[in-house]
């Protein structure tokens, strides 16, 4: 029988030094965003002089002798590509540690498995529709991992406190929630979650927001949660996800590492190559999808056939404040050189990621009307890629959802979600102004 894996194998702490043979050093961290994107775990090949990463599609790697590999002994392990999209993703959230997977709920599968037996879940009550199905129907069901529900948004101190149990070994947090962009007050629940003798650690689904809106770690959170299949990738190729962690998160880092190596659902090479290719336009694509959806948030707010806008940028937005406060450093020196060069200083909206929802006057009827009269808004499931999209929720992504509950959540037959691109502004506006155009012309 061969010995039990080590999960501090050569490969990962190679990764996490950045010294294998094509990736250097990391560099100064205080680079900015986009320089940290473009060039960490990119660092151009030391034989051959690319500039960009090659594709390592090898599952096994040579060894000199018997347990004397270079770094790489496996490709389950560890590979070049996987190990520089981590380095990378670490880099653009100011963390240490990133790990990627198949995909985000392949994230969520593991992260599960790491708080070990009879852990109880403390979720925020709108979590995206997969965490929940996961949690309730895997985890629950087969692994004896309790969960509760509760609105971290409105709730008081005392009655999100009441929710904690001596077993709460983590605070799932995501924010903005999925399709009614609520926000959540992360430092707030934090804070919570550190005065409970259960200390549980705090996840943050940062999907929405991706690393260039928020920085959950700064924020004091201990994990940040991706679908790197939305924002991250950005171009609607890549099925995948990742989690990273703070430099204090050593030895959970590693268990994770252990995790993701023994239950196996990693990404493949090629993926990887894409992923950490649509980062090095993240920050673009983040500014030009804020200011395409601030524009479009503005017209559908000024259109006599709309009954409500949500769009945390938007000041009818009723955490608008909070929207604001808690945007990451990088995107604070954006949003401020923005709202110096484009607006009055009454107004004050601005770009904050490109979800926007809204309630279309009438019902059923006008949203299929609205959602095929568009052009350039394509009707589909899924989110944050280069071409803007619509959906309706609750025959959508929500669909499983009980009509009461969908009710309760403000989830109507009405409610659009888009999902805006980073297309010309003029051209989305004038989309959708056409589109609600022909839905209300007879
Ligand atoms: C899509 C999504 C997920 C799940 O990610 P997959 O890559 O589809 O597995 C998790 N959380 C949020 C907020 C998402 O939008």
């Amino acid at each position: 029988m061969s010995p039990a894996p080590s999960y501090s194998d050569k490969s990962t702490a190679l990764a996490n030094s950045h010294s294998t043979t094509n990736v250097t050093p990391l560099k100064p961290r205080h680079d900015g965003f986009g320089t940290r994107a473009v060039h960490v775990g990119s660092e151009p090949d030391q034989v051959t002089g690319a500039v960009v990463p090659s594709i390592s599609l090898a599952t096994t790697y040579k060894q000199d002798s018997v347990g004397n590999d270079r770094g790489f002994v496996y490709s389950r392990t560890g590979n070049p590509n996987r190990n520089a999209l981590e380095s990378t993703l670490a880099a653009i959230e100011g963390g240490t540690y990133a790990l990627a997977f198949a995909s985000g709920l392949a994230t969520t599968a593991t992260v599960i498995n790491v708080l070990g037996p009879n852990a109880h879940i403390l979720s925020v009550n709108d979590v995206y529709g997969g965490t929940y199905r996961y949690i309730k129907r895997v985890a629950s069901e087969n692994q004896g991992v309790a969960s509760s529900y509760v609105n971290l948004q409105d709730e008081d101190d005392n009655a999100i406190l009441s929710a904690f149990r001596p077993n709460t070994k983590l605070v799932w947090i995501e924010s903005p929630t999925n399709p009614t962009l609520r926000l959540v007050d992360i430092p707030r629940i934090v804070r919570l979650a550190k005065s409970h003798p259960s200390k549980p650690l705090v996840l943050v689904d940062n999907t929405f927001l991706t690393p260039f809106y928020s920085s959950p770690l700064l924020q004091g959170a201990d994990m940040a949660h991706y679908s790197v299949t939305k924002y991250i990738n950005g171009h609607s190729d890549v099925v995948m996800g990742a989690v990273v962690l703070p430099a204090h998160h050593a030895a959970l880092a590693e268990k994770l590492r252990f995790l993701q190596s023994t239950i196996g659902a990693v990404p493949s090479a090629y993926d990887s190559w894409l992923a950490q290719r649509g980062i090095k336009t993240l920050h673009l694509r983040m500014k030009a999808h804020g200011v395409n959806a601030l524009a479009v948030a503005k017209a559908l707010q000024s259109s006599p056939h709309v009954e409500d806008v949500i769009y945390p940028g938007l000041p009818s937005h009723p955490q608008t404040a909070l929207a604001y406060r808690s945007l990451s450093p990088h995107a604070l020196k954006f949003v401020e050189k923005y709202r110096k060069d484009n607006s009055s200083p009454e107004d004050t909206s601005f770009p904050y990621s490109g979800m926007i929802s809204f309630r279309i006057k009438g019902g059923a009827e006008e949203t299929n009307k609205f959602l095929t009269s568009t052009k350039l808004f394509t009707l589909a499931e899924s989110l944050g890629c280069v071409e803007s999209l619509a959906e309706v929720p609750a025959q959508m992504t929500h669909g499983s959802i009980p009509p009461a509950e969908r009710e309760l959540l403000g989830i109507g037959d009405n409610l659009i979600r888009l999902s805006v691109g980073v297309e010309e502004t003029e051209d989305l506006v004038h989309d959708i102004e056409q589109a609600l155009e022909a839905t209300f012309s007879d």
